[in-house]
């Protein structure tokens, strides 16, 4: 017998789902009652509706591969762990060989995306970012090309001159299919101002994201939460990214980062905790009524937390990632290499009780024969 929303939700929770009942849009008050609220359970039980209503089981996941093609950076943010840096990360900077050797490495695997960012590196060329995606096309012809954050399109435009229109225009010229989530971490100046003043700061990169929708590139949205930001900040930042898709409409997903200390200049924070992990996902689900899909990044909350995501407003679980060098596999300082196989993401999302469903980046179903089954435990 199902519990009745009142047991579940209290005095505190049911305003909001009667809101949602009819329809309405939650507002920042939701957002915080949300947020802070002691009943998590009651929080992910709202979002779960919210998910299914939409997708019901169905849990998506594509099968893709990382390049972060140089960690040279000039930006110094805080947060950042991947920088190359005394003590840190020794620098590399991928040749166009290198990066085919990458891709080579995953030839036999189906890949239907390939994911590249990096750090900000002016001693590279306008030419390099084109020749970049042309090498991937090269040796995976039809393969989607998702590449470089708002703050690296910044800086392309800068190398090659020109505007951020038009390093876009050549971009798409030369296979960019859609943009990363990432570049901002948290839209609020005053965590702009202390953890990442190089970087564009939150105008500059919703210009960015405009310029993207005005040339019919998809993009996706993330929020980089448990690090120096506060609830409110959060909540503001998740209202500012619903304007931005009322006003483009482009994003496809949006995906919270849970923020990992090591080896980053915050190193003396705690790390978010799994109800910090759910409470963003929820949270998102629940604010973002107007993006389709909400990604649980594992490499990031870790496996289990991604299986519970799943009934916390999660309907996306990434994918196979394979090599993957901005944060470390856990407990493994210096292992960059993480990775789940096809038979273990959908043993992943099978074992959470729900239905696995390959996807592409644009979320079109990808039918194959059933792979084998694999027994738990999971790799995380
Ligand atoms: S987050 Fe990006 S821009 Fe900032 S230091 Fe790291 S690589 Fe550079």
């Amino acid at each position: 017998m199902a519990m009745a929303p009142e047991r579940i939700l209290g005095d505190e929770l049911m305003p909001i789902y009667e809101k949602l009942t009819r329809g309405e849009r939650l507002g920042f008050e939701d957002g915080m009652t949300l947020a802070t609220t002691k009943n998590l359970t009651g929080v992910g039980w709202l979002a779960n509706l919210e998910r299914e209503r939409r997708h019901g089981d169905r849990t998506f996941y594509v099968r893709n591969q990382h390049i972060n093609y140089t960690n040279i950076c000039n930006k110094f943010c805080k947060f950042c762990s991947f920088y190359a840096k005394k003590g840190g990360p020794e620098p590399y900077e991928m040749s166009l060989e290198q990066v085919r050797e990458r891709l080579m490495r995953y030839i036999h695997t189906p890949i239907t995306e390939v994911h590249m960012v990096g750090g900000i590196n002016p001693r590279l060329p306008y030419s390099y970012y084109m020749d970049l995606i042309r090498t991937v096309k090269e040796v995976r012809p039809g393969v989607h090309v998702k590449a470089f954050t708002a703050v690296e399109i910044v800086e392309i435009a800068r190398v090659g001159k020109t505007t951020v229109e038009g390093a876009l225009r050549d971009l798409i010229e030369a296979g960019l299919d859609s943009l990363p989530g990432g570049g901002i971490e948290i839209l609020s100046d005053r965590v702009h101002r202390e953890l990442f003043g190089r970087k564009l700061n939150g105008e500059e990169w919703k210009e960015v994201a405009r310029a993207a929708a005005k040339l019919g590139l998809r993009q996706y949205a993330t929020m980089l939460y448990g690090h120096i930001e506060t609830p409110e900040e959060r909540v503001d930042h998740l209202i500012q990214l619903r304007e931005l898709q009322d006003e483009t409409g482009h994003f496809l997903t949006m995906t919270p980062l849970s923020f990992h200390p090591e080896g980053t200049e915050l190193e003396q924070i705690d790390p978010p905790t799994a109800d910090d992990d759910l409470r963003a996902i929820a949270l998102s689900r629940l604010m973002l009524d107007n993006f389709d899909h909400i990604k649980s990044f594992w490499i990031m909350n870790t496996v289990p937390v991604t299986q519970a995501a799943l009934w916390y407003g999660a309907d996306d679980a990434d994918g196979l990632v394979q090599e993957y060098e901005i944060t470390y596999a856990e407990g493994d300082f210096g292992n960059r290499s993480q990775r789940l196989t096809y038979e273990n993401m959908v043993a992943m999302i099978r074992s959470a009780g729900r239905v696995p469903v390959e996807r592409d980046s644009l979320y079109h179903e990808i039918v194959r024969p059933e792979p084998k089954r694999v027994p738990l435990p999971l790799a995380t």
